[in-house]
């Protein structure tokens, strides 16, 4: 039980063994440009076209609407930004998006209103879950798109997704979600649910970092954010990065085929990591209790810690860990996520998250469910319990 142990799946994932094979190709002798007309550019696209199909059939979607990106931050952008400004001109001018998405999605929906936009933040309750009234009051026809992300990053919240974007299609409002932290855990069809914009992140899935994709339905308006070739219909210009889809698209079949162990292998660990946890601290404050959660995070702040203190003696302990989200680790602002739920700042200063996944074991688990307690207890100055 040396370890180290990793409990930071939320903030990337290690390479899937079957990624990087099928990849490798594509980082030697298929170097082909898609756009050649000769045999290497013939490869090196049927070799796209068919992780375009392949990670279109994962999402219920066909291919054409599949858009490959350089990662769930632009897709995020390209789906609030593009969709604002190609529907500006008819008269919905304003874009929503709820207080606890990821920054990709909020600094988008800022930007916009930079532009002349007007901005609509939604609220979500104390567990993390948007309110359907308030939903109604904001989602009205002057609404160009609303994004609400289908997992939280920070305290895995997982919202209604199908049923707020019937909401949104029944006011002739274009809906995004985020399902970077999604995909594997929810289960996504866009033949069924009606969402018109879906983003993924190949990093959080087994994927390499810089591999991502945006499912954009048949008939939703979007403006380029880039501007040059003509490859991805215009959508996204510039030379396809033909292994990253390739990739991404065998990341996301793997993810799919364990989905459901997976799911419940997590769902178990997580469970028995927070009771142990609960058992020795039991003030413990966990983030999002009283919604759906998703089975892969676990956010919890005990009263009279700080999280920079916990996270460097969680580290010295071999157990790597987030405050909050890793890309606002190093900052002393609190999370905003935390803020949005009415966490008070002492308790949003103390949140550890762990998140688990392919590199979870029960031993790792028995090992943070013993260190975690000890580390709280020294923290607050009593002796180890
Ligand atoms: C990681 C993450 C992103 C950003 O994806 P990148 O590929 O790292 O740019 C966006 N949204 C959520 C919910 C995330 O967890």
């Amino acid at each position: 039980m040396a370890g180290p142990f990793y409990f930071d799946h939320a903030a990337t994932t290690p390479i899937r063994p079957e990624v990087g094979e099928a990849m490798a190709p594509f980082l030697g002798a298929a170097f082909g440009n898609p756009s050649s007309t000769h045999r290497w550019g013939r490869e090196a696209r049927a070799a796209l076209d068919a992780a375009r199909e392949r990670l279109a059939t994962c999402l219920g979607a066909r291919a054409d609407e599949v858009c490959f990106t350089s990662g769930g931050t632009e897709a995020d952008n390209l789906a609030v930004i593009g969709t604002w400004r190609a529907l500006r001109k008819g008269g919905r001018n304003a874009v929503v998006a709820t207080t606890i998405e990821h920054k990709a999605v909020l600094a988008a929906v800022h930007q916009l209103a930079k532009e002349g936009g007007e901005e609509r933040l939604l609220e979500v309750t104390p567990s993390g879950q948007v309110r359907a009234e308030h939903f109604d009051t904001v989602v009205r026809d002057d609404v160009a798109i609303v994004s609400v992300m289908w997992v939280n990053n920070e305290i895995g919240a997982v919202q209604d997704v199908p049923r707020l974007a019937g909401k949104a299609k029944a006011r002739g409002v274009f809906f995004h979600t985020d399902a970077v932290q999604a995909f594997g855990k929810v289960a996504i069809d866009t033949a069924r649910q009606p969402v018109d914009l879906l983003s993924l992140s190949g990093h959080k899935i087994g994927a390499p970092k810089g591999a991502g994709a945006m499912f954009i339905r048949r008939g939703t308006p979007i403006e380029s954010l880039f501007h040059g070739g003509s490859q991805d219909r215009g959508r996204r210009p510039g030379t396809e990065n033909v292994a990253f889809a390739v990739g991404l698209a065998t990341a996301a079949e793997c993810a799919l085929r364990e989905h459901d162990a997976e799911c419940a292998r997590l769902t178990a660990l997580r469970d028995r990591l927070e009771s142990a946890i609960r058992a020795r601290v039991p003030d413990i404050v966990v983030h999002g209790v009283g919604g759906m959660r998703a089975p892969h995070i676990l956010n919890v702040s005990a009263p009279g810690t700080d999280a920079e203190s916990m996270l460097m003696a969680l580290d010295l302990a071999g157990i790597a860990a987030s405050g909050g989200s890793a890309c606002q680790s190093g900052s002393v602002e609190p999370s905003h996520v935390l803020v949005a739920l009415g966490v008070p700042a002492e308790i949003a200063g103390a949140a550890v998250r762990l998140s688990l996944g392919a590199l979870t074991t029960d031993a790792a688990v028995a090992r943070v469910a013993e260190v975690f307690p000890t580390l709280v207890a020294k923290a607050r100055g009593f002796a180890a319990v």
